[in-house]
């Protein structure tokens, strides 16, 4: 992999956010042969693709599967030249997607699509059609591929033919599933297990085509977890911006972008020092960008209509715990789905809770022991009512959760009783603190069925200069969605300025 910049040219690019959309238009904007500069509030870099230590153990945050681990394809190539991924990488995880229990029957997706099918087919021979219709298109699904070479926008025709022989298989998967969200295709089901097992792992409301995308993923192995989780990850990517020149600032807060006469030229820190640059890079949030930076009198319609109508695009969050077990009290892997006694949440109430287990990476825990992480589901109503409590209400309803959590473990788990100590606890609001998330969304806009899924330009009207970069730019977001965004940022910025990436 080629890490040298090209010649360096006398132009300045600054970015704000150290997430993985502003680290990835870091690389390629040093690869371009600009001075780049990274401003990022927090004191490590990463954003939402994060990883922090509790009590010796390690709590990894992002990465339940990074999409383009797969050789050869143009996403891998996106990971490879920002660091995330080389030949040596290795990669931990699980055989299987995860586990659904119902009434002391379970199901497990596993990454081997024929012992899924066969183990379906032996739970429930009345849903034979159904179950042969699924596993087909999640096999077709297995062949699609991100678009990661330049941005769609730019693509001219024998780009579309080319993409569209990658994604040959698509068609038939948004014929099948791209109509209906994934509780109608629990209702195509009889089993009581299978109705379950289709709306536990994302939200109810996505269009079920996603979920065929996401399973097919794993199963093709384009879907995988690099050793070391989410934080390795990123200091590898952060070494190489460095390596290649450019310039992370950390523990800094950007207050606004400094336009004049229409033109970014730079931006004011909240110490209140300015940066110029040829080119400014938005890679935050983008509602931050909005209200913040630029101010929202930038936002366009589609951004407006988006943002304010949360039934037709919805964002999700959660309310989570982690928890380091002894590794011989815990026997599951993966990520497990079950009833509970329900657990008022946010103002809200659910009757089902998930377990993911590290096992799969031995330097996440001390010898003997194992971190397992809870996450239940939050949305906009749940959020703003975490928002309305004060500070001492907001810390007791979080001890109570994590209470009621920690009971509904043992029910489930009874081998865990003295075997179980907390780790961490955290909400909607931690995302909004820690990133500045909208809403302490850590994924972009819901794809619905009937909505058309969500994409936005990467520059703002009545603005030169400056660029979008996030992963809020494209539904459903994601890792993906993210580092591209910044490889395309920089791909228009070098275009203009009539250079190759
Ligand atoms: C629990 C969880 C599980 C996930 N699982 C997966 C998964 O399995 N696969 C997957 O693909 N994705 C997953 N994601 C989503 C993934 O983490 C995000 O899509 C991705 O990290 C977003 O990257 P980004 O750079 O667009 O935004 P962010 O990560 O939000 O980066 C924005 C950066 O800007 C900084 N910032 C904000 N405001 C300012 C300011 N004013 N000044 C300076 N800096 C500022 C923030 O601190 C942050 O570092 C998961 C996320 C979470 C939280």
């Amino acid at each position: 992999m080629n890490t040298t910049a090209k010649q360096k040219i006398d132009k300045k690019i600054v970015i704000i956010g150290g997430g993985i959309a502003g680290l990835s238009a870091g690389i390629y904007g040093c690869r371009a042969g600009y001075e780049v500069e990274i401003y990022e509030k927090n004191p490590v870099a990463g954003g939402q693709c994060m990883g922090w230590n509790r009590k010796g153990c390690h709590i990894d945050n992002c990465i339940h599967w990074l999409t383009g681990t797969k050789k050869g394809s143009a996403l891998y190539e996106v990971w490879e030249t920002i660091g995330a991924l080389d030949e040596n990488t290795q990669f931990v995880g699980d055989d299987l997607f995860y586990t659904t229990v119902l009434n002391g029957q379970r199901m497990t997706l596993w990454k081997d699509l024929e012992r899924t099918e066969a183990e379906l087919l032996a739970l429930s021979p009345e849903d034979t059609d159904e179950i042969k219709k699924f596993i087909q298109h999640v096999r077709y699904a297995s062949e699609c591929e991100v678009p990661a070479e330049k941005p769609m926008e730019a693509m001219s025709i024998k780009d579309y033919i080319r993409l569209g022989a990658s994604m040959a298989y698509m068609p038939k998967v948004t014929k099948e599933y791209g109509s209906i969200d994934l509780q109608d295709l629990a209702a195509r089901f009889k089993h009581p297990l299978l109705k379950v097992l289709f709306t536990d792992y994302m939200p109810k409301e996505y269009v079920a085509s996603s979920f065929l995308v996401s399973y097919g993923t794993m199963v093709s192995g384009n879907g995988e977890i690099p050793s070391g989780g989410s934080l390795a990850m990123v200091n590898r990517i952060v070494e190489r911006f460095r390596q290649m020149g450019g310039k992370l600032y950390l523990n800094s807060p950007v207050a606004s972008v400094l336009i004049e006469n229409g033109k970014a030229v730079g931006i004011e820190l909240q110490d209140r020092r300015h940066i110029m640059a040829d080119y400014v890079i938005s890679a935050t949030d983008t509602m931050e960008m909005f209200s913040h930076l630029i101010g929202k009198e930038y936002m366009s319609k589609k951004w407006q209509s988006c943002y304010s109508d949360s039934k037709t695009y919805p964002l999700f969050s959660g309310m989570q715990a982690a928890f380091v077990v002894d590794r011989d009290a815990y026997s599951e892997r993966g990520t497990i789905f079950f009833d509970c006694s329900p657990i008022e949440s946010g103002g809200s109430s659910t009757c089902r809770m998930s377990v993911k287990s590290y096992d799969y990476e031995p330097s996440f825990a001390p010898e003997g022991k194992t971190v397992i992480q809870v996450n239940i589901a939050q949305y906009d109503a749940e959020y703003l009512y975490w928002r309305s409590l004060s500070k001492e209400d907001y810390a007791k309803e979080k001890q109570r959760i994590l209470h009621a959590i920690e009971e509904r473990l043992y029910q489930q788990f009874p081998s865990l009783k003295g075997h179980m100590e907390v780790l961490d606890c955290w909400t909607p609001l931690t995302y909004e603190r820690y990133c500045n998330a909208y809403h302490g969304a850590y994924m972009s806009f819901t794809m619905k069925k009937g909505v058309k899924s969500f994409r936005a330009k990467r520059t703002v009207k009545g603005m030169k200069n400056f660029y979008i970069a996030s992963q809020w730019l494209m539904a459903p977001g994601g890792l993906p969605v993210a580092a591209t965004a910044g490889k395309f940022a920089i791909w228009w910025i070098a275009k203009r300025d009539k250079r190759k990436l």
